[in-house]
């Protein structure tokens, strides 16, 4: 059986790069774990009178080039090796994109679906008070991920306020732009990934004109990607969600499509297209595939049936280790989340910037410094797998983003003295 532990899919992706670029085994030793890992009771009075004991996470996985960063989920599954794995990707990206902030991620186990806004309230307040000494702007800077909000993340820099006495914007991103957000910060994942989808269809001769996308998940990630895939001239053909998918060989509507959405809370309900399963959409003949809704989705079991011409992976952790040698295999690239989904994190850091020099930026000038991010990391990922190349070896995307991270924080982590 493939493993599916995520963590254990971080540090077997960290071996394979490890043994690719020669790393010296003290700093690999570094690497396989998180730095600090903070386990916390979130206890929340609920309106029936009850009180709910939930369990959070905040972990710091590598803070060689600046504070951790990293998103807060509240969802049903999450766990401690979920957090792990998504901590030491953070740590990867924020290193790619060449951005002087480190690796965290939080999570609280709950259904935020379940909660009513009083009991998400206390249950976000609650989780900032029991994690507040491993959060601030120069030690962890939190943001929003899977079912956590701009209002989420405003709530938590309110309590954050609260504990040290004064306005600390800087400790979360992905705030509303009335309390200390960046503009710019509510599209900038799928952005970033667009900048991606652009550099690496000319690398590989797709004509974007009327490219066939299918897109796995419609929430933050998979939604912008939906609106802003078709200013580059591209169909999204399927869109799915927790529900199930919708087809149509015309391309679909955003407009649609989003109200039908907000209308009955899921796809699977939305009139006038075919309907297919998750699984069905996967396994589509289209030119892009864009998995942006959870872990583990392309697997050793159906990555021998992807059509795509090529795989963006704009969710996190998509694509297992198996199928990522079947897609190599099969001459199918397939650029890795910490590349895709950067744009996320490049305008927090964007954010954190501004909040803590208070000089804020239009969104031209924050659109315009994240495209020349993007591709900047889209370009140190190419130009790795050629020098590989021209060693004899072939080495995928992944492999070349794992190999100019891990040189970065290791570098930090020599000069640091920490090896
Ligand atoms: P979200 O909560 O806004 O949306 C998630 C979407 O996925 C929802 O539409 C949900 O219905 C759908 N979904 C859940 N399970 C599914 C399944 N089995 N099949 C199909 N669809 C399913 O979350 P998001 O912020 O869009 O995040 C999605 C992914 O992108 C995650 O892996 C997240 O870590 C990653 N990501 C997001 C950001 C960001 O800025 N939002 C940044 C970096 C990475």
């Amino acid at each position: 059986m493939e493993e599916l532990n995520p963590f254990k899919i971080a540090q077997q992706q960290l071996d394979e790069a490890a043994g690719i670029m020669g790393l010296d085994r003290n700093a690999h030793a570094l690497l396989r774990e998180p730095m600090e890992t903070m386990s916390v009771s979130v206890p929340v009075k609920m309106h029936d009178g009850n009180t709910q004991v939930f369990q959070g996470f905040r972990v710091h996985y590598n803070t060689a080039r600046g504070p951790a960063k990293g998103g807060i989920r509240f969802h049903p599954q999450e766990s401690l090796d979920t957090v792990k794995a998504l901590a030491a990707w953070m740590t990867w990206k924020c290193a790619l994109a060449d951005i002087p902030l480190g690796g965290g991620k939080g999570g609280v186990i709950c259904d935020p679906k379940k909660l009513d806004n009083n009991e998400l309230e206390s249950l976000s307040r609650e989780y900032v008070r029991k994690i507040g000494k491993f959060l601030g702007p120069k030690v962890d800077v939190a943001a929003p991920d899977v079912y956590t909000t701009p209002q989420i993340m405003a709530w938590m820099m309110d309590e954050y306020s609260r504990l040290v006495g004064h306005n600390e914007f800087g400790v979360i991103t992905g705030k509303p732009v009335e309390v200390g957000g960046s503009e710019g910060r509510f599209d900038a994942t799928a952005l970033g990934a667009m900048y991606v989808l652009r550099e690496a269809a000319k690398l590989h001769g797709i004509k974007l004109k009327d490219a066939k996308v299918a897109i796995q998940g419609f929430g933050n990630a998979g939604g912008f990607a939906f609106e802003l895939s078709k200013k580059l001239g591209a169909k999204v053909v399927a869109i799915s969600d927790s529900s199930g998918a919708v087809y149509s060989s015309k391309g679909l509507d955003y407009k649609k499509l989003s109200e039908e959405k907000k209308k009955y809370g899921e796809l699977g309900k939305a009139k006038g297209y075919e309907e297919l399963s998750n699984n069905e959409l996967l396994e589509l003949d289209v030119d892009v595939l864009i998995p942006a809704a959870m872990e583990n989705q392309i697997t050793e079991d159906n990555a021998d049936k992807i059509k795509a011409k090529m795989v963006l992976e704009l969710a996190n952790g998509p694509v297992t280790p198996g199928a990522d040698k079947i897609l190599f295999e099969r001459k199918i690239p397939d650029y890795p989340d910490f590349l895709v989904n950067s744009g996320g994190v490049i305008v927090s850091y964007f954010e954190w910037a501004q909040n803590t020099q208070n000089w804020y930026w239009t969104e031209d000038e924050v659109n315009g410094r994240l495209e020349k991010i993007m591709v900047r990391s889209f370009s140190s990922v190419v130009d790795t797998q050629k020098k590989y190349a021209d060693m004899k070896k072939k080495i995928s995307p992944r492999m070349a983003a794992y190999i100019v991270a891990v040189e970065r924080v290791t570098a930090a982590m020599k000069l640091r003295g920490w090896y």
